[in-house]
């Protein structure tokens, strides 16, 4: 499957959406080259971010990339299976995947995560849940879907 990462205005708008901030751990699930999650940190100011990856030689760009603007300390990639991974502490949770793995993903989510975090996809839904927000952004080339879900107001 070609890897196929969030353009930095999408990742921005999501973080955006998801009023990510100091207080905020962000888990990017299926974090790909950790882009997303060095957004957070730099622009976005979170306390901590987190990235599960399963392919070996994206999690090696990850860490590059993140060793490279000095964010080791507050950045980290876990290498495996996002369905193996507790996400518990995440206080935002960011997806950029299929609407069938959302799906696959919904029952850990609701199991894992507390009230009130935040979990935003970029372009796929979560078939069951109810968006608090669908945005449309549109760039040069195409136009990009955001779905914010809310925890306890996902249904
Ligand atoms: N989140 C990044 C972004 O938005 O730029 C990358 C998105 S890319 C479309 C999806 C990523 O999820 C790929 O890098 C893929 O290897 C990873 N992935 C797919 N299934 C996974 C799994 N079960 N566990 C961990 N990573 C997975």
């Amino acid at each position: 499957m070609p890897y196929v990462p969030t353009p930095p205005g999408v990742a921005r708008k999501m973080l955006e959406l998801a009023g990510a901030g100091p207080d905020d751990i962000v888990y990017d699930l299926g974090c790909g080259d950790g882009r997303i999650l060095i957004t957070a940190v730099k622009e976005f100011g979170v306390k901590r971010a987190v990235g599960v990856e399963i392919r070996r030689e994206l999690v090696q760009e990850a860490r590059k990339k993140i060793a490279a603007e000095g964010l080791s300390d507050r950045i980290e990639i876990i290498h495996g299976d996002m369905f193996e991974v507790d996400i518990s502490e995440a206080s935002i949770v960011t997806l950029f995947l299929l609407t069938s793995v959302n799906d696959e993903l919904a029952p850990k989510l609701e199991k894992e995560l507390s009230p009130g975090t935040r979990v935003v996809s970029h372009e796929f839904q979560i078939t069951s849940w109810r968006p608090s927000v669908l945005a449309t952004i549109h760039d040069e080339f195409t136009s990009h879907n955001i779905y914010l879900y809310v925890i306890g107001a996902h249904r």
